[in-house]
Order: structure tokens, then C-alpha cells, then sequence
């Protein structure tokens, strides 16, 4: 009985966050139906600093996106003990409801977005309690994916990270400031990023314990903080049974940074098309690991040796700063490796 009322599609993508509100995007301009599901009734539930790098592995976060975006700055300035280290690094300060809601705009116009309808559980191809078969499932679930899990794919390891907003800080507004200094936080990094009107400030740590130590103090400059889990991990195994990981829920992040908005776009785009010709019987579902790692594997790699060699080389502050400011002096040619196919 129960299946009559089964509902079947060729795509359902679980969550509207970048990865999933671009993979929806991407599949309605080739004109494939899906069906989109979030659990929350808003968009931006999650916290985050809303920063990006304009360019990563060929692909222009303009092309993808440009709703939202607030400023564009060229510098980022980096606080250690031993003081202010400034880096050609030009990077995108975006408003992300503005942007999600403008995608969500877009996706709206090719397909349905279930919104307030958490996925609890899926069971032979079938999304629970919605009854939703679908030819292809997309886990854009974020780090504790359900799809991940329907997949039986291991977890990555997390980090947490906790975000306000400021009015009045004393910084340089034409610089992305970031603090690494270990009396705020061990293993981790504060941030003040300058929008429009305010400032993203926050504070993160790849291990919790650190986080935890840490916050109480950092919390005193400001209210009404958010607070999350992000992958801190290289990627994921990323398909499985009728199944795909797009974004957090396969940490498809920047590890050095935590910063996973638009990699998670970019892999959007690659399993967009990598969907259209599983549809067609024209290509395995293994086939989207290798493609996306063709693409963007590279950044990815690189990006979480940095962050493990950071840590767990450099030991102390004073050699973190030298190594920093030996970086910032070639962050032309750095940003560049990243900007490059
Ligand atoms: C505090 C913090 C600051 C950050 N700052 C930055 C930054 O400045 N720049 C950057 O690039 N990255 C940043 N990141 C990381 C970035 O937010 C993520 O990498 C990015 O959002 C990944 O997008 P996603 O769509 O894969 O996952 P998410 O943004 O997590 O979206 C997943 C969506 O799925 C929904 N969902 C989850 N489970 C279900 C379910 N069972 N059923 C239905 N819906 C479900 C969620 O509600 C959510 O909307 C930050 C992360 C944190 C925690």
C-alpha cells in the first residue's frame, strides 16, 4: 500500500545550502527535473564568516554567482604573536542570504524546493518520511550528511567554529583580518571580515577541545552568537549505492581554511553534468569522483597537507610567523596555484 503513494523523480537533492542550491541550479539550465528538499524554513541557518576567494582551480565565482557578493578586497592581514603580516590575497566579502535567496530564486524557476522537510532517514533508494524514490540521490547535506550515512561512508573528522556580527572594530576596512595567535586560540583562527554595514567576526578551532577552552573569553565582545561543525578533513569517498556527496557532507573544503562555499559550488557543477550522463547510461557512478578530482582533487589535497603540516610541524608561534611571512611575500604566486586548473 505504502507505495502508491510514493513519489519518483530522477534527481532529489537533500539540502539547500550552496552545494545543493547549485546543483539544482545546474540541473534545471540542462533541463533535468529534481526535487529539492531542506530541513529549515529559512535559508542561512548556518553560520559563516562569507568569505571567498574570487577564483579557485579555473572557475570564476562570478560565473556562478553574483548576488550577494558585498566587496571585493585585495589584502588579507594576518595577526600572530610577532604582529601584522599583510598579503596580496584577494578574496570576496558576500552577503550569503542575499545570495542563497537568489539562487533559490533561480532553482525555483526549473524545479520544486521542499523547504521546513528534514530527511530523516533513507531505506532502499527511498527518502523518509517523504516517500520519494529518485533515480540519483544528491547528499548536499552538510557534515552530518543522512545521506552519507544511507551510503555507509565514514564520517570526517570536524571542526566547530562560532559567528557574530560587530558594528564598531577598530581594523583596517580594506583588509580581511585573520588572528592566529594561540592565548585566543590553539589549532584554529579568529576572523573579522568588514561587509557593508558590519563586521563578520567569528572564531574557530579544528578541534573542539581548543574551541571550547577558547570561547568563553572571545564571546565577551559580542552577542547573539552561532554556532557549527564544519569538515576539517580531506575528502570523502563520494558515491555509493544510487548516491552522490556534494560539498560538507564529502568535505569538499578548503582544510587549511575551513572554507567550503564556493569548492562546494565547483563540485556542484561537476556532478550537474556528471548527472546528465548517469541518466542517459553514459557513465558509472564512480565516474563523478574521478571527475571532480581531475578538476579541483589537486586544491583540495594540497590545501589539507598544508593545514596538517601548519600544525603539527610548526610548533612554535615565532616559526609560524616567519613561515607566514615567507608566504605572504610569493601569496602572488600561492594564490595563483589555487586560481590555476
Ligand atoms: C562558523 C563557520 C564559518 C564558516 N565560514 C566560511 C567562510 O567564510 N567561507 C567559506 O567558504 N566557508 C565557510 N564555512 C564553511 C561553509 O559554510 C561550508 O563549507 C558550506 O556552507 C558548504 O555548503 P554545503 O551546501 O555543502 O553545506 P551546508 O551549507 O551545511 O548546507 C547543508 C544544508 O542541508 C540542510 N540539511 C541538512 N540535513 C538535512 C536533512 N536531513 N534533510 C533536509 N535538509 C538537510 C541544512 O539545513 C543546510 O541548509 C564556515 C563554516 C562554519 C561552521
Amino acid at each position: 500500500m505504502v507505495f502508491m503513494f510514493m513519489e519518483k523523480i530522477e534527481v532529489a537533492i537533500v539540502g539547500a545550502g550552496p552545494a545543493g542550491l547549485s546543483v539544482a541550479k545546474f540541473l534545471g539550465e540542462n533541463g533535468i527535473p529534481f526535487i529539492l528538499i531542506e530541513e529549515h524554513t529559512q535559508f542561512f541557518k548556518k553560520p559563516c564568516g562569507e568569505i571567498t576567494f574570487p577564483e579557485i582551480a579555473g572557475y570564476s565565482f562570478h560565473d556562478f554567482c553574483d548576488a550577494g557578493i558585498e566587496k571585493e578586497l585585495q589584502h588579507m592581514c594576518i595577526h600572530t604573536k610577532y604582529g601584522e603580516i599583510k598579503a596580496e590575497i584577494p578574496v570576496l566579502i558576500l552577503n550569503k542570504l542575499k545570495m542563497e535567496e537568489e539562487m533559490a530564486r533561480r532553482v525555483r524557476k526549473y524545479g520544486e524546493i521542499l523547504m521546513g522537510k528534514k530527511v530523516s532517514f533513507i531505506e532502499n533508494g527511498v527518502l523518509h518520511p517523504q516517500k520519494i524514490k529518485a533515480n540519483i540521490i544528491v547528499g548536499a547535506d552538510g557534515v552530518f550528511s543522512v545521506v552519507r550515512k544511507y551510503m555507509g561512508v565514514k564520517e570526517p573528522k570536524t571542526g566547530f567554529a562560532a559567528q557574530t556580527y560587530l558594528k564598531d572594530v577598530n581594523m583596517d576596512e580594506d583588509c580581511a583580518h585573520i588572528i592566529l595567535r594561540d592565548n585566543i586560540i590553539k589549532y584554529g583562527y579568529a576572523w573579522y571580515f568588514p561587509k557593508k554595514q558590519n563586521w563578520n567576526v567569528g572564531i574557530g578551532s579544528f578541534k573542539m577541545e581548543f574551541f571550547k577552552q577558547s570561547f568563553p573569553n572571545f564571546r565577551k565582545i559580542g552577542n547573539e552568537w552561532r554556532g557549527a561543525h564544519f569538515p576539517a578533513d580531506k575528502p570523502t569517498k563520494s558515491y555509493g549505492k544510487n548516491a552522490i556527496l556534494v560539498g560538507d557532507s564529502a568535505s569538499h573544503i578548503m582544510a587549511a581554511a575551513g572554507a567550503g562555499i564556493f569548492p562546494s559550488m565547483i563540485v556542484a557543477k561537476i556532478a550537474s553534468q556528471f548527472i546528465g550522463r548517469f541518466l542517459e547510461g553514459k557513465a558509472k557512478l564512480r565516474d563523478f569522483e574521478n571527475e571532480w578530482k581531475k578538476e579541483i582533487g589537486k586544491q583540495f589535497r594540497y590545501s589539507y597537507l598544508a593545514s596538517i603540516n601548519y600544525w603539527k610541524i610548526l610548533r612554535s608561534e615565532y616559526m609560524r610567523h616567519i613561515v607566514l611571512r615567507r608566504i605572504a611575500k610569493k601569496s602572488r604566486y600561492f594564490y595563483k596555484a589555487l586560481q590555476r586548473k
